[in-house]
């Protein structure tokens, strides 16, 4: 890698932290796989390998799920617990994420921060209400992904992402991830995550969020809105999804056009809320 003035690898997060926080080119390497493929931001950039930090345990709780951020991606596809939780979704796009090799060298916290524009964990994060704890030198944040990434710049400052947490969909909702590609192993055009109750043939929940629909994945928040409470039909379904969708400023590039993206995107959101 070019222009790399030193390469450290701390034992401890603190030492990490410290080294962070002293050196404003330093930079934090885990998998390396993004630092490798895009290379390092900046001039005489210091690497702070974290890669053998013990942040890769993933705990599941009753009510929960804690995923260390380094695990990799592809301990993330293939761990029992997080393959049973909330129906498999974050394993199904942790899989989804990668090439096999890729996948055992990415982690987590990277897959949090690049490559986001086609990524399908971070929108199954946004729809289970995912958090995040950065860790400081003065301390730990914790915030909702979706906060994060209002403002990456702000909430990461000099600190290290460690652990991120999601709580069990509540009882009675179910959590689907659909996408459209144009080859089944090809990068997702659009990617959707969704959490969602029907009760008394109504939706009575509804958390959405995808990629594809603008640089960094989103919550669908105006799609959630008008989904709240409509006939648990699909007809009913995909057209209020619809009409929300037809206010939102869609990409227009390479991969689709806007249009095709809001031709797709509510029936993605169909199949997502009631799986049919
Ligand atoms: C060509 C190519 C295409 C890819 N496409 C995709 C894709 O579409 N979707 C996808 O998910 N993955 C993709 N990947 C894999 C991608 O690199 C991962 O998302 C991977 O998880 C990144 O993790 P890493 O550990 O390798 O990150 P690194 O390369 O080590 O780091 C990536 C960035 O995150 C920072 N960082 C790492 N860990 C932390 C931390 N704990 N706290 C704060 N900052 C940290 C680093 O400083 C760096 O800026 C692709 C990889 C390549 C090479």
């Amino acid at each position: 890698m070019p222009n790399i003035r030193a390469y450290e690898r701390p034992t401890s997060l603190e030492d990490a932290l410290r080294r962070l926080h002293e050196d404003p080119r330093a930079v934090p390497l885990a998998g390396g796989t993004a630092l490798v493929a895009y290379g390092v931001p900046a001039e005489e950039t210091a690497l702070v390998d974290i890669s053998e930090l013990p942040l890769d345990d993933i705990e599941a709780h009753e009510d929960r799920l804690v995923l260390g951020a380094l695990a990799s991606l592809e301990t993330l596809a293939r761990h029992e617990a997080v393959r049973a939780f909330a129906g498999g979704v974050l394993a199904q796009a942790a899989h989804a994420e990668a090439t096999s090799l890729l996948r055992q060298q990415g982690r987590l916290a990277g897959a949090l921060l690049v490559n986001l524009a086609h990524s399908e964990l971070v929108p199954a994060l946004l729809a289970l209400d995912a958090r995040v704890t950065v860790q400081h030198l003065e301390g730990p944040r914790v915030l909702p992904l979706a906060d994060f990434y209002a403002d990456v710049a702000a909430a990461l400052g000099r600190g290290l992402i460690v652990r991120v947490d999601v709580p069990a969909p509540p009882p009675g909702a179910v959590a689907r991830c659909q996408r459209v590609a144009r080859a089944p192993r090809d990068r997702a055009i659009l990617s959707v995550a969704c959490v969602a109750r029907v009760a008394d043939g109504r939706v009575d929940l509804v958390r959405l969020a995808a990629s594809g629909v603008r640089e960094v994945p989103r919550r669908l928040a105006e799609v959630e809105r008008a989904l709240r409470g409509v006939p648990a039909t699909p007809e009913a379904v995909q057209a209020a999804a619809a009409t929300a969708v037809a206010t939102l400023s869609l990409p227009d590039d390479h991969r689709a056009s806007a249009e095709y993206r809001r031709g797709v995107l509510p029936v993605l959101i169909r199949r997502g809320v009631l799986g049919a």
